[in-house]
């Protein structure tokens, strides 16, 4: 089996290397990501320069562009080979609600669903460094489950990990995606030159966490696995916009 696989914190991260290593057993594994930190890339890609690949001594490939950039390249031309699931994190972080809109290690896993290659992103719902060995051992049983069960093409899961050690998971649960509060402002400050600076602040509380969601699940003590799809068009809103617009 040959699994591909990103992140958008860079490919010195902590989260990839506990992913690469979980992943080693079970089966070909290549490791394309981005060359600096991309939280928060959603699904650009870059397209007003070139990408350079470079790879490091434990063999990663790290190129100068987003999670989307690294998938893409490596399924339409960097690999000889289709890999047969793609696997994006492990993230330093929560990515649950409308985390998902602007994640990179989501849209990482994205593209690859896009490109036609079940794909999934797992995330360790963490502020600090965490328990990122609890989360590696979700990924890996993950993937052995596709071992045995291969999944349709069309997937895309996103999978959320609570920061604590495995024997202490209750296990996994299918969720939704939950909602977010809205962001917390930007904060503004003073650069060294005394410009106005700002920084974006950091993602609201969880608004919609009730039973069924992502954020539920996983403050439960469960792994959170919710499939996702692209199609953005609000399917509820067609007939009345329909009237409304007399159309
Ligand atoms: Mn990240």
């Amino acid at each position: 089996m040959h699994i591909l696989l990103s992140n958008d914190d860079g490919y010195f991260s902590t989260g990839l290397s506990a992913l690469a290593e979980a992943m080693a057993p079970l089966g070909n594994v290549t490791v394309v990501a981005p060359d600096a930190e991309k939280s928060g890339a959603s699904n650009s890609l870059t397209l007003d320069r070139p990408l350079m690949v470079r790879r490091a001594p434990n063999g990663f490939y790290h190129v100068n562009g987003t999670p989307t950039d690294c998938v893409h390249m490596a399924v339409t031309g960097l690999l000889d080979l289709t890999p047969d699931v793609i696997v994006s994190g492990i993230n330093h972080g929560a990515n649950m609600g409308d985390d998902t809109i602007y994640s990179g290690t989501v849209a990482a896993a994205t593209e690859g669903y896009l490109l036609g290659i079940p794909s999934i992103a797992v995330s360790l719902v963490s502020d600090g460094q965490g328990h990122f060995e609890t989360a590696a051992r979700v990924a890996s049983e993950l993937v052995r489950q596709v071992q045995r069960k291969p999944l349709p093409q069309a997937t895309l899961l996103n999978v959320n990990v609570p920061d604590m050690p495995f024997e202490q998971i209750r296990g996994f649960k299918i969720t939704r995606l939950g909602r977010r509060h809205k962001a917390e402002p930007v904060i503004k400050s003073v650069n060294p030159r005394g410009d106005p600076v700002y920084w974006v602040g950091a993602a609201g509380p969880a608004a919609d966490a009730g039973e069924g969601t992502d954020f539920d699940a996983v403050a439960n003590g469960w792994v959170s696995v919710t499939p996702l799809q692209v199609d953005l068009t609000h399917f509820q809103q067609l007939e009345p916009l329909q009237r409304w617009l007399g159309a």
